[in-house]
Protein backbone atom coordinates (compact mmCIF):
# COMPACT_ATOMS: atom_id res chain seq x y z
CA UNK A 1 0.00 0.00 0.00
CA UNK A 2 1.41 3.55 -0.56
CA UNK A 3 0.17 6.56 0.36
CA UNK A 4 -0.90 9.62 -2.30
CA UNK A 5 -2.47 13.09 -1.31
CA UNK A 6 -6.20 14.30 -1.45
CA UNK A 7 -5.29 16.71 -3.87
CA UNK A 8 -3.21 15.00 -6.04
CA UNK A 9 -0.24 16.83 -7.01
CA UNK A 10 2.16 15.09 -4.70
CA UNK A 11 4.24 11.46 -5.01
CA UNK A 12 3.04 8.05 -3.88
CA UNK A 13 5.04 7.69 -0.78
CA UNK A 14 4.98 4.96 2.19
CA UNK A 15 3.12 5.30 5.48
CA UNK A 16 6.14 5.99 7.40
CA UNK A 17 7.01 8.83 5.03
CA UNK A 18 3.37 10.10 5.43
CA UNK A 19 3.70 10.05 8.93
CA UNK A 20 6.88 11.76 9.16
CA UNK A 21 5.36 14.35 6.37
CA UNK A 22 2.16 15.28 8.45
CA UNK A 23 1.15 17.06 5.18
CA UNK A 24 1.32 16.46 1.80
CA UNK A 25 3.32 19.52 -0.55
CA UNK A 26 0.72 20.37 -2.37
CA UNK A 27 -1.33 21.31 0.79
CA UNK A 28 -3.76 17.81 0.60
CA UNK A 29 -3.82 15.65 3.35
CA UNK A 30 -2.46 11.79 3.27
CA UNK A 31 -4.59 8.84 2.33
CA UNK A 32 -3.75 5.34 1.80
CA UNK A 33 -3.92 4.43 -2.52
CA UNK A 34 -6.82 1.78 -1.11
CA UNK A 35 -8.91 0.75 1.49
CA UNK A 36 -8.32 -2.87 2.42
CA UNK A 37 -11.45 -4.89 1.92
CA UNK A 38 -12.18 -7.55 5.14
CA UNK A 39 -14.63 -10.23 5.75
CA UNK A 40 -15.70 -11.73 8.12
CA UNK A 41 -14.05 -13.83 8.44
CA UNK A 42 -11.28 -11.39 9.39
CA UNK A 43 -13.80 -9.91 12.04
CA UNK A 44 -14.02 -13.34 13.82
CA UNK A 45 -10.85 -13.92 14.27
CA UNK A 46 -10.58 -10.83 16.17
CA UNK A 47 -12.73 -12.01 18.61
CA UNK A 48 -10.46 -13.71 21.30
CA UNK A 49 -7.86 -11.07 21.03
CA UNK A 50 -6.81 -8.66 23.45
CA UNK A 51 -6.95 -4.36 22.33
CA UNK A 52 -3.10 -4.77 21.83
CA UNK A 53 -3.79 -7.98 19.50
CA UNK A 54 -6.87 -6.30 17.43
CA UNK A 55 -4.87 -2.98 16.98
CA UNK A 56 -1.63 -4.78 15.23
CA UNK A 57 -4.49 -6.86 12.93
CA UNK A 58 -5.98 -3.69 11.45
CA UNK A 59 -2.57 -1.37 11.70
CA UNK A 60 -0.54 -3.93 9.65
CA UNK A 61 -3.28 -3.69 6.52
CA UNK A 62 -2.63 0.09 6.52
CA UNK A 63 1.47 0.08 7.49
CA UNK A 64 2.55 -1.81 5.42
CA UNK A 65 5.93 -0.50 5.24
CA UNK A 66 6.54 -1.44 9.16
CA UNK A 67 7.19 -4.97 9.98
CA UNK A 68 4.40 -7.03 12.39
CA UNK A 69 7.45 -6.72 15.45
CA UNK A 70 7.59 -3.22 15.24
CA UNK A 71 3.52 -2.75 15.09
CA UNK A 72 3.70 -5.03 18.14
CA UNK A 73 6.26 -2.99 19.69
CA UNK A 74 4.78 0.32 19.10
CA UNK A 75 1.09 -0.95 20.87
CA UNK A 76 3.02 -2.36 23.49
CA UNK A 77 4.69 0.84 24.09
CA UNK A 78 1.05 2.58 23.97
CA UNK A 79 -1.80 0.61 24.52
CA UNK A 80 -0.66 -0.74 28.47
CA UNK A 81 -2.09 -0.37 31.92
CA UNK A 82 0.69 2.21 33.02
CA UNK A 83 -1.05 4.79 30.50
CA UNK A 84 -4.62 3.24 30.89
CA UNK A 85 -6.58 2.45 34.05
CA UNK A 86 -8.31 -0.29 32.15
CA UNK A 87 -6.76 -4.15 30.54
CA UNK A 88 -9.33 -3.25 27.84
CA UNK A 89 -8.25 0.22 27.07
CA UNK A 90 -11.38 1.07 25.55
CA UNK A 91 -14.01 -0.96 27.11
CA UNK A 92 -17.71 -0.85 26.20
CA UNK A 93 -20.05 0.09 28.86
CA UNK A 94 -23.52 -1.44 27.73
CA UNK A 95 -26.23 0.64 29.75
CA UNK A 96 -29.94 0.10 29.35
CA UNK A 97 -30.54 2.49 26.17
CA UNK A 98 -27.56 2.66 24.53
CA UNK A 99 -23.65 0.97 24.22
CA UNK A 100 -21.08 3.20 25.27
CA UNK A 101 -17.77 2.97 24.16
CA UNK A 102 -15.45 4.40 26.68
CA UNK A 103 -12.66 6.28 25.12
CA UNK A 104 -11.06 8.10 27.72
CA UNK A 105 -9.39 5.51 30.05
CA UNK A 106 -5.62 6.83 28.98
CA UNK A 107 -3.04 9.07 30.70
CA UNK A 108 -5.23 11.97 30.01
CA UNK A 109 -8.99 10.96 30.60
CA UNK A 110 -9.63 11.99 26.88
CA UNK A 111 -9.72 10.49 23.59
CA UNK A 112 -7.02 12.19 22.25
CA UNK A 113 -5.06 9.26 24.00
CA UNK A 114 -6.03 6.06 21.82
CA UNK A 115 -3.83 8.35 18.98
CA UNK A 116 -1.45 10.10 20.16
CA UNK A 117 -0.32 7.34 22.80
CA UNK A 118 0.61 5.78 19.39
CA UNK A 119 1.68 8.43 16.94
CA UNK A 120 4.95 9.32 18.60
CA UNK A 121 6.04 5.18 18.40
CA UNK A 122 4.79 5.03 14.41
CA UNK A 123 6.51 8.24 14.39
CA UNK A 124 10.08 7.17 16.32
CA UNK A 125 9.89 4.20 13.96
CA UNK A 126 9.50 5.83 10.80
CA UNK A 127 12.81 8.41 11.60
CA UNK A 128 14.62 5.40 11.69
CA UNK A 129 13.32 3.66 8.37
CA UNK A 130 13.71 6.98 6.26
CA UNK A 131 17.57 7.45 8.04
CA UNK A 132 16.57 10.75 9.45
CA UNK A 133 19.12 11.63 11.73
CA UNK A 134 17.90 14.69 12.60
CA UNK A 135 15.49 15.49 15.97
CA UNK A 136 11.93 15.87 15.03
CA UNK A 137 10.91 19.16 17.23
CA UNK A 138 7.19 19.63 17.44
CA UNK A 139 5.52 22.73 18.63
CA UNK A 140 1.92 22.80 19.54
CA UNK A 141 -0.30 25.64 20.26
CA UNK A 142 -3.31 24.20 22.93
CA UNK A 143 -6.74 25.44 24.47
CA UNK A 144 -6.40 23.10 26.72
CA UNK A 145 -6.66 19.54 25.92
CA UNK A 146 -4.65 18.92 23.09
CA UNK A 147 -1.79 19.68 24.81
CA UNK A 148 -1.23 17.45 27.69
CA UNK A 149 -2.70 14.52 25.43
CA UNK A 150 0.63 15.15 22.98
CA UNK A 151 3.27 15.86 26.07
CA UNK A 152 1.79 12.58 27.77
CA UNK A 153 2.96 10.69 24.27
CA UNK A 154 5.50 12.39 23.21
CA UNK A 155 7.48 12.44 26.92
CA UNK A 156 10.76 10.83 27.22
CA UNK A 157 10.51 9.45 23.18
CA UNK A 158 13.82 9.79 21.71
CA UNK A 159 14.90 11.65 18.77
CA UNK A 160 11.46 14.00 19.42
CA UNK A 161 11.20 17.05 21.61
CA UNK A 162 8.55 18.98 22.00
CA UNK A 163 7.37 23.00 23.27
CA UNK A 164 3.94 23.26 24.27
CA UNK A 165 2.28 26.89 24.03
CA UNK A 166 -0.78 27.35 26.46
CA UNK A 167 -2.75 31.26 26.57
CA UNK A 168 -2.08 32.23 30.52
CA UNK A 169 -5.30 32.44 32.12
CA UNK A 170 -7.06 31.05 29.02
CA UNK A 171 -7.30 27.49 30.17
CA UNK A 172 -8.91 26.11 33.13
CA UNK A 173 -7.17 25.17 36.23
CA UNK A 174 -6.81 22.09 35.81
CA UNK A 175 -5.96 21.70 32.39
CA UNK A 176 -2.79 24.25 33.34
CA UNK A 177 -1.84 21.66 36.48
CA UNK A 178 -2.16 18.88 33.79
CA UNK A 179 0.17 20.53 31.91
CA UNK A 180 3.02 22.67 33.72
CA UNK A 181 3.43 19.91 35.96
CA UNK A 182 4.46 16.86 32.79
CA UNK A 183 7.55 15.42 33.13
CA UNK A 184 9.83 13.92 30.47
CA UNK A 185 13.07 15.40 29.77
CA UNK A 186 11.99 16.28 26.21
CA UNK A 187 9.15 18.44 26.84
CA UNK A 188 8.60 21.73 28.00
CA UNK A 189 5.46 23.95 28.37
CA UNK A 190 5.60 27.77 27.99
CA UNK A 191 2.50 30.20 29.24
CA UNK A 192 1.70 33.01 26.69
CA UNK A 193 0.69 36.42 28.03
CA UNK A 194 -2.27 36.35 25.55
CA UNK A 195 -5.22 34.47 24.34
CA UNK A 196 -5.29 31.34 22.18
CA UNK A 197 -5.44 33.12 18.96
CA UNK A 198 -2.66 35.11 19.90
CA UNK A 199 -0.58 31.60 21.13
CA UNK A 200 -1.91 29.73 17.98
CA UNK A 201 -0.56 33.06 15.60
CA UNK A 202 2.72 32.86 17.56
CA UNK A 203 3.42 28.98 16.81
CA UNK A 204 2.06 29.79 12.85
CA UNK A 205 4.75 32.36 12.50
CA UNK A 206 7.62 30.40 13.99
CA UNK A 207 6.52 27.83 11.37
CA UNK A 208 6.65 30.08 8.41
CA UNK A 209 9.93 31.67 9.66
CA UNK A 210 12.75 29.88 7.55
CA UNK A 211 15.33 32.06 9.32
CA UNK A 212 14.49 29.74 12.58
CA UNK A 213 14.15 26.74 10.40
CA UNK A 214 17.66 27.35 9.15
CA UNK A 215 18.86 27.95 12.86
CA UNK A 216 16.84 24.32 13.87
CA UNK A 217 18.66 22.65 11.36
CA UNK A 218 21.95 23.47 12.12
CA UNK A 219 21.09 22.55 16.15
CA UNK A 220 19.68 19.17 14.09
CA UNK A 221 16.22 19.98 14.51
CA UNK A 222 13.05 19.52 11.63
CA UNK A 223 9.89 21.10 13.52
CA UNK A 224 6.85 19.51 12.79
CA UNK A 225 3.16 19.41 14.50
CA UNK A 226 1.44 16.54 16.20
CA UNK A 227 -2.68 17.80 15.03
CA UNK A 228 -5.04 15.46 13.88
CA UNK A 229 -4.01 15.80 9.97
CA UNK A 230 -1.50 13.23 10.28
CA UNK A 231 -2.11 9.88 9.04
CA UNK A 232 -0.39 8.53 12.25
CA UNK A 233 -3.15 9.91 14.21
CA UNK A 234 -6.18 8.62 12.19
CA UNK A 235 -5.62 5.08 11.75
CA UNK A 236 -5.27 4.13 15.36
CA UNK A 237 -8.62 5.09 15.56
CA UNK A 238 -9.94 2.39 12.91
CA UNK A 239 -8.78 -0.28 15.84
CA UNK A 240 -12.05 0.85 18.35
CA UNK A 241 -14.68 0.37 15.94
CA UNK A 242 -13.57 -3.06 15.32
CA UNK A 243 -12.61 -3.73 18.81
CA UNK A 244 -15.96 -2.34 20.36
CA UNK A 245 -18.05 -5.02 17.75
CA UNK A 246 -15.98 -7.78 18.90
CA UNK A 247 -17.13 -6.59 22.76
CA UNK A 248 -20.15 -6.31 21.77
CA UNK A 249 -20.64 -9.91 20.22
CA UNK A 250 -18.33 -11.48 22.74
CA UNK A 251 -20.46 -10.26 25.23
CA UNK A 252 -23.33 -11.56 23.62
CA UNK A 253 -25.33 -7.92 22.94
CA UNK A 254 -25.64 -8.71 19.14
CA UNK A 255 -25.01 -11.54 16.78
CA UNK A 256 -21.80 -11.77 14.84
CA UNK A 257 -22.78 -9.94 11.67
CA UNK A 258 -25.28 -7.87 12.65
CA UNK A 259 -25.53 -4.42 11.87
CA UNK A 260 -25.08 -1.62 14.38
CA UNK A 261 -24.87 1.86 14.55
CA UNK A 262 -22.64 4.55 16.11
CA UNK A 263 -23.16 7.99 16.59
CA UNK A 264 -19.80 10.00 17.10
CA UNK A 265 -19.60 13.50 18.70
CA UNK A 266 -17.39 15.39 16.01
CA UNK A 267 -15.54 18.52 15.40
CA UNK A 268 -12.18 17.99 13.60
CA UNK A 269 -14.29 14.87 11.48
CA UNK A 270 -11.04 12.16 12.51
CA UNK A 271 -12.89 10.33 14.72
CA UNK A 272 -15.84 9.61 12.91
CA UNK A 273 -14.12 9.47 9.33
CA UNK A 274 -11.91 6.34 11.52
CA UNK A 275 -16.01 4.46 11.77
CA UNK A 276 -16.07 5.26 7.68
CA UNK A 277 -12.74 3.97 6.83
CA UNK A 278 -13.89 0.64 9.21
CA UNK A 279 -17.36 0.25 7.66
CA UNK A 280 -15.62 0.49 3.84
CA UNK A 281 -13.04 -2.22 5.29
CA UNK A 282 -16.16 -4.81 6.22
CA UNK A 283 -17.14 -4.11 9.65
CA UNK A 284 -20.98 -4.58 9.98
CA UNK A 285 -21.97 -0.79 10.55
CA UNK A 286 -25.02 0.88 9.37
CA UNK A 287 -24.94 3.98 10.06
CA UNK A 288 -22.94 6.79 11.45
CA UNK A 289 -24.44 9.45 13.00
CA UNK A 290 -22.46 12.81 12.96
CA UNK A 291 -23.18 14.86 16.42
CA UNK A 292 -22.30 18.32 16.57
CA UNK A 293 -22.81 20.58 19.38
CA UNK A 294 -24.35 24.47 18.73
CA UNK A 295 -21.34 24.66 15.98
CA UNK A 296 -23.24 23.03 13.32
CA UNK A 297 -21.37 23.24 10.21
CA UNK A 298 -21.54 19.45 9.71
CA UNK A 299 -24.66 19.24 10.63
CA UNK A 300 -25.79 21.28 7.39
CA UNK A 301 -23.21 19.59 5.27
CA UNK A 302 -24.29 15.96 5.38
CA UNK A 303 -27.79 17.10 4.58
CA UNK A 304 -26.93 19.65 2.12
CA UNK A 305 -23.67 18.98 0.44
CA UNK A 306 -22.80 22.65 1.23
CA UNK A 307 -19.98 23.75 3.61
CA UNK A 308 -20.11 27.12 4.78
CA UNK A 309 -17.86 28.14 7.37
CA UNK A 310 -19.33 31.84 7.40
CA UNK A 311 -21.07 31.67 10.80
CA UNK A 312 -21.14 33.21 14.09
CA UNK A 313 -18.63 31.14 16.00
CA UNK A 314 -19.99 29.51 19.70
CA UNK A 315 -17.88 28.96 22.62
CA UNK A 316 -19.49 25.62 23.99
CA UNK A 317 -19.80 23.39 27.15
CA UNK A 318 -18.40 21.09 24.75
CA UNK A 319 -15.27 22.57 23.69
CA UNK A 320 -13.19 20.50 21.37
CA UNK A 321 -16.18 20.74 18.69
CA UNK A 322 -15.84 24.20 18.68
CA UNK A 323 -14.94 24.52 15.08
CA UNK A 324 -15.53 25.55 11.70
CA UNK A 325 -12.93 24.04 9.67
CA UNK A 326 -13.57 20.46 9.84
CA UNK A 327 -9.87 19.11 8.28
CA UNK A 328 -10.70 15.47 7.79
CA UNK A 329 -13.84 16.38 5.54
CA UNK A 330 -11.03 16.35 2.40
CA UNK A 331 -10.27 12.57 3.34
CA UNK A 332 -13.98 11.86 2.52
CA UNK A 333 -14.40 14.17 -0.16
CA UNK A 334 -11.77 12.37 -1.46
CA UNK A 335 -13.00 8.91 -1.14
CA UNK A 336 -16.53 9.55 -2.23
CA UNK A 337 -15.11 10.95 -5.18
CA UNK A 338 -12.00 9.69 -6.32
CA UNK A 339 -11.16 12.99 -7.76
CA UNK A 340 -8.43 14.50 -6.54
CA UNK A 341 -9.00 17.58 -9.16
CA UNK A 342 -12.25 18.33 -7.59
CA UNK A 343 -11.33 17.94 -4.26
CA UNK A 344 -8.64 20.69 -4.63
CA UNK A 345 -11.16 22.69 -6.23
CA UNK A 346 -13.22 22.63 -3.70
CA UNK A 347 -10.62 23.40 -0.90
CA UNK A 348 -9.07 26.71 -2.75
CA UNK A 349 -13.02 27.81 -2.78
CA UNK A 350 -13.42 26.88 0.81
CA UNK A 351 -10.02 29.10 1.62
CA UNK A 352 -10.84 32.01 -0.77
CA UNK A 353 -14.57 32.22 -0.50
CA UNK A 354 -15.27 30.35 2.87
CA UNK A 355 -17.47 28.14 1.40
CA UNK A 356 -18.18 24.89 -1.37
CA UNK A 357 -20.86 22.85 -2.72
CA UNK A 358 -20.33 19.65 -3.29
CA UNK A 359 -23.05 18.72 -5.89
CA UNK A 360 -26.25 17.12 -5.54
CA UNK A 361 -24.52 13.48 -6.20
CA UNK A 362 -22.41 14.13 -3.50
CA UNK A 363 -25.60 14.29 -1.34
CA UNK A 364 -26.88 10.63 -1.93
CA UNK A 365 -23.64 9.58 -1.16
CA UNK A 366 -22.89 10.74 2.24
CA UNK A 367 -26.50 10.18 3.37
CA UNK A 368 -25.46 6.52 2.54
CA UNK A 369 -23.02 6.56 5.03
CA UNK A 370 -23.97 9.33 7.26
CA UNK A 371 -26.70 11.27 9.31
CA UNK A 372 -26.29 14.44 11.18
CA UNK A 373 -27.76 16.34 13.78
CA UNK A 374 -26.82 18.82 16.91
CA UNK A 375 -27.65 19.62 20.49
CA UNK A 376 -28.34 22.98 21.96
CA UNK A 377 -26.34 23.44 25.10
CA UNK A 378 -29.77 23.15 27.25
CA UNK A 379 -30.08 19.43 25.58
CA UNK A 380 -26.47 19.12 26.08
CA UNK A 381 -27.01 19.79 30.06
CA UNK A 382 -30.37 18.16 29.92
CA UNK A 383 -29.10 14.81 29.10
CA UNK A 384 -26.40 14.85 31.19
CA UNK A 385 -28.99 14.70 34.11
CA UNK A 386 -31.80 12.25 31.86
CA UNK A 387 -28.38 9.81 31.40
CA UNK A 388 -27.54 10.03 35.36
CA UNK A 389 -30.99 9.42 36.74
CA UNK A 390 -32.28 7.00 33.92
CA UNK A 391 -28.67 4.98 34.21
CA UNK A 392 -27.08 6.13 37.25
CA UNK A 393 -24.14 6.53 34.97
CA UNK A 394 -22.30 10.22 34.35
CA UNK A 395 -21.58 11.16 31.22
CA UNK A 396 -19.42 14.43 30.12
CA UNK A 397 -20.85 17.27 27.69
CA UNK A 398 -19.34 15.76 24.29
CA UNK A 399 -20.58 12.59 25.24
CA UNK A 400 -23.63 13.97 25.89
CA UNK A 401 -24.45 15.67 22.66
CA UNK A 402 -23.59 12.51 21.14
CA UNK A 403 -26.37 10.61 23.65
CA UNK A 404 -28.68 13.48 22.36
CA UNK A 405 -28.17 13.10 18.66
CA UNK A 406 -28.71 9.28 18.54
CA UNK A 407 -32.45 9.83 20.46
CA UNK A 408 -32.98 12.32 17.78
CA UNK A 409 -31.94 9.82 15.09
CA UNK A 410 -33.37 7.06 16.60
CA UNK A 411 -36.69 9.24 16.86
CA UNK A 412 -36.77 10.04 13.16
CA UNK A 413 -35.35 7.26 11.55
CA UNK A 414 -37.03 4.54 13.26
CA UNK A 415 -34.21 2.28 12.70
CA UNK A 416 -33.87 0.40 16.57
CA UNK A 417 -30.15 -1.39 15.59
CA UNK A 418 -28.22 -1.46 18.07
CA UNK A 419 -26.57 1.72 18.73
CA UNK A 420 -22.74 2.59 20.00
CA UNK A 421 -21.80 5.98 21.50
CA UNK A 422 -18.41 6.91 21.21
CA UNK A 423 -17.54 8.80 24.37
CA UNK A 424 -15.10 10.86 24.12
CA UNK A 425 -14.09 12.33 27.75
CA UNK A 426 -14.21 11.56 31.11
CA UNK A 427 -17.00 12.91 33.17
CA UNK A 428 -13.97 14.33 35.46
CA UNK A 429 -12.46 16.73 33.04
CA UNK A 430 -15.39 18.47 32.55
CA UNK A 431 -16.93 18.72 36.22
CA UNK A 432 -18.03 22.23 36.47
CA UNK A 433 -20.23 21.85 33.29
CA UNK A 434 -21.49 18.44 34.87
CA UNK A 435 -21.58 19.43 38.33
CA UNK A 436 -23.92 21.99 36.44
CA UNK A 437 -25.95 19.96 35.00
CA UNK A 438 -26.33 17.44 37.98
CA UNK A 439 -27.98 20.59 39.61
CA UNK A 440 -24.51 20.68 42.16
CA UNK A 441 -22.51 23.20 43.97
CA UNK A 442 -19.63 24.38 42.19
CA UNK A 443 -16.31 25.24 43.91
CA UNK A 444 -13.78 27.71 42.34
CA UNK A 445 -11.58 24.94 43.69
CA UNK A 446 -10.97 22.31 40.99
CA UNK A 447 -10.31 19.29 43.00
CA UNK A 448 -13.47 19.99 45.42
CA UNK A 449 -15.53 19.98 42.55
CA UNK A 450 -13.50 16.61 41.22
CA UNK A 451 -14.74 15.41 45.17
CA UNK A 452 -18.23 16.71 44.28
CA UNK A 453 -18.75 14.58 41.52
CA UNK A 454 -16.48 11.84 43.17
CA UNK A 455 -19.81 11.66 45.51
CA UNK A 456 -22.36 11.48 42.94
CA UNK A 457 -20.48 8.96 40.54
CA UNK A 458 -19.61 5.50 41.04
CA UNK A 459 -16.90 5.51 39.71
CA UNK A 460 -13.22 6.97 41.22
CA UNK A 461 -11.83 9.72 39.53
CA UNK A 462 -9.00 9.32 37.45
CA UNK A 463 -5.03 9.05 39.12
CA UNK A 464 -4.01 11.34 36.46
CA UNK A 465 -6.49 14.13 37.96
CA UNK A 466 -6.39 13.63 41.08
CA UNK A 467 -3.00 13.46 41.42
CA UNK A 468 -2.03 16.64 39.87
CA UNK A 469 -3.02 17.85 43.47
CA UNK A 470 0.06 16.60 44.82
CA UNK A 471 2.38 17.15 42.02
CA UNK A 472 5.22 19.38 41.72
CA UNK A 473 5.14 22.38 39.25
CA UNK A 474 7.95 21.64 36.86
CA UNK A 475 6.81 24.85 33.99
CA UNK A 476 7.08 27.77 35.22
CA UNK A 477 7.59 29.80 32.24
CA UNK A 478 5.87 32.75 30.85
CA UNK A 479 6.42 34.55 27.82
CA UNK A 480 5.35 37.57 26.15
CA UNK A 481 4.00 36.45 22.91
CA UNK A 482 6.53 38.39 20.84
CA UNK A 483 8.70 36.29 22.53
CA UNK A 484 7.64 32.66 21.66
CA UNK A 485 10.97 32.18 18.93
CA UNK A 486 13.05 33.05 21.44
CA UNK A 487 11.98 30.25 23.84
CA UNK A 488 12.19 28.18 20.51
CA UNK A 489 15.56 28.47 19.65
CA UNK A 490 16.73 28.26 23.39
CA UNK A 491 15.07 24.63 23.57
CA UNK A 492 16.51 23.37 21.01
C1 LIG B 1 -11.08 16.11 19.83
C2 LIG B 1 -12.33 15.75 20.55
C3 LIG B 1 -13.55 15.50 19.88
C4 LIG B 1 -13.70 15.62 18.37
O1 LIG B 1 -13.00 14.63 17.67
P1 LIG B 1 -12.67 14.86 16.13
O2 LIG B 1 -11.80 13.71 15.74
O3 LIG B 1 -11.93 16.17 16.06
O4 LIG B 1 -13.94 14.90 15.39
C5 LIG B 1 -14.66 15.15 20.63
N1 LIG B 1 -14.60 15.08 21.98
C6 LIG B 1 -13.46 15.32 22.66
C7 LIG B 1 -13.47 15.23 24.15
C8 LIG B 1 -12.29 15.66 21.98
O5 LIG B 1 -11.17 15.91 22.67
Amino acid sequence: MYYISTRGKSNQIESSQAILKGLADDGGLFIPNEIPRLNLEFVKKLLPLNYQERAVEILEKFLTDYTKEELIDCVKKAYNTEKFDTEKIAPVANLNQFHVLELWHGATSAFKDMALQLLPQLLQKALNKQNETNDIYILVATSGDTGKAALAGFADVAQTKMMVFFPNEGVSQMQQLQMTTQTGKNVKVVAVQGNFDDTQNGVKKIFADDAIKKILAEKNNKLSSANSINWGRLVPQIVYYFSAYADLVNEEKISFGDEINFTVPTGNFGDILAGFYAKQMGLPIDKLICASNQNNILTDFLRTGYYDKHREFFKSISPSMDILISSNVERLLYHLTGDAYRVAMFMNSLQTEGFYDAGIGMIQRLQKFFWADFASEEETLATIKKVYDQENYVIDPHTAVAWCVAEKYQKRSRDNKPMVIVSTASPYKFNESVLKALGEKISSDCFENLQTLAEKNKVAPPKNLKNLQDAEILHKTICEKENMATEVLNFA
